[in-house]
């Protein structure tokens, strides 16, 4: 049987969090036993917000590549590439921004929020507006029939499954493949701020590259229950940070269980609670920052790594533009 072909991916616009660990990484560890997976580095997509810092962009290249190393993602198993150097991608876009309205674009979910979260106000850069477009390029350039992502990418997916009908019904093909959105448990981790996503770009994350001291500081100052203001009153569990990380990364799901149920009856303090936070999130990240620091010495093998797997995507990505290409009848020579 021809195996499950899976694209996902992150934009170099900080090191990874935790956040993308139970949304999306913790999934493609796992995928890519039984899958052919890819796992892009989006450059080009975290430049539609951060023209002014490509410098920024590009030193988070290599932190977002130590990450998924971190993790456990094995470039044996996961063709690990970057978006900016694979140049089929942006010729797909363009033939696909002809297949989608203005009016389609303004009101994908994902985008009116960032916009309104960026503050852009009127002044939303073009690229920006239609990176739900190039994400669809990404998609359907390796064929991927499932792409592991967040719940904020919900929107994007579908997007993308409108092109792929639209495409192959108006140039009467079958080139381009649907792609199904998975999507875990955890869909959207929220910030240590209450906030209801945790972002690399929103100041309220848990990076796994965080040391002790730092992980114990955003720890002890994370947001709890507002209305719980002394130890003996009653606490509330429902939309409670510091119990939804519990609830992701404690493996002692009875305890955790007590807990919340001494919390929710009253007795049972914020820094109780975050103390054991603390030790859960510490024996998680301590191997993950441990087998980071080791790829961290060699910093030439890591973008060599980066370089074999471009290479791969950009010989399967040029593969489907043909492909488009023919279907579309642009193909000349
Ligand atoms: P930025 O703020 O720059 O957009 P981000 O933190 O949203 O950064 P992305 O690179 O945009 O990270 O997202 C990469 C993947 O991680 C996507 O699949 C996204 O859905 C997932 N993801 C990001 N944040 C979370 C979260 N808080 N909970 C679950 N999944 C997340
Ligand atoms: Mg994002």
């Amino acid at each position: 049987m021809k195996k499950k072909i899976v694209l996902t991916g992150d934009r170099p616009t900080g090191p990874l969090h935790l956040g993308h660990y139970v949304g999306s990484l913790a999934a493609r560890v796992r995928l890519q036993e039984s899958c052919r997976q890819f796992v892009m580095i989006a450059d080009a997509q975290a430049l539609t917000d951060h023209a002014d810092q490509p410098g920024k962009v590009r030193e988070n290249v290599l932190e977002v590549a130590l990450d998924y190393l971190a993790v456990g993602l094995d470039p044996q198993k996961t063709t690990i590439f970057i978006q900016s150097e694979v140049p089929a991608l942006p010729e797909l876009t363009q033939y696909f921004l002809n297949l989608v309205t203005w009016n389609r674009l303004k009101h994908n979910p994902t985008v009116k929020l960032e916009i309104q979260q960026k503050g852009f106000g009127e002044e939303v850069p073009a690229g920006f507006m239609v990176y739900p477009i190039s994400q669809a390029a990404d998609i359907t350039a390796f064929k991927a029939s499932l792409v592991p992502v967040g719940e904020d990418q919900i929107p994007m997916i579908e997007q993308t499954v409108e092109l792929v009908r639209k495409f192959n019904r108006l140039y009467r093909t079958g080139v381009l493949v649907e792609p199904e959105v998975l999507i875990s448990s955890v869909a959207r981790l929220p910030g240590v701020d209450g906030k209801a996503k945790m972002g690399k770009s929103l100041g309220n994350a848990i990076f796994l590259s965080d040391s002790s001291d730092v992980l114990a500081k955003k720890v002890k100052g994370m947001y709890t229950d507002p209305g719980h203001l002394r130890v003996e009153d009653p606490g509330k569990v429902e939309g409670n940070p510091v119990f939804t990380y519990l609830d992701a990364f404690a493996e002692d799901k009875a305890y955790v269980a007590g807990l919340k149920e001494h919390y929710a009856r009253g007795g049972l303090g914020d820094s109780g609670v975050k103390k054991y936070l603390l030790e859960v999130l510490e024996a998680f990240l301590h191997p993950i920052r441990e087998r980071r620091q080791e790829f961290a010495k060699h910093p030439e093998g890591v973008m060599q790594m980066l370089r074999c797997g471009t290479e791969v995507a950009r010989e399967s990505a040029q593969k489907t533009l043909l492909e488009v290409r023919r279907a579309m009848g642009i193909d000349y020579f």
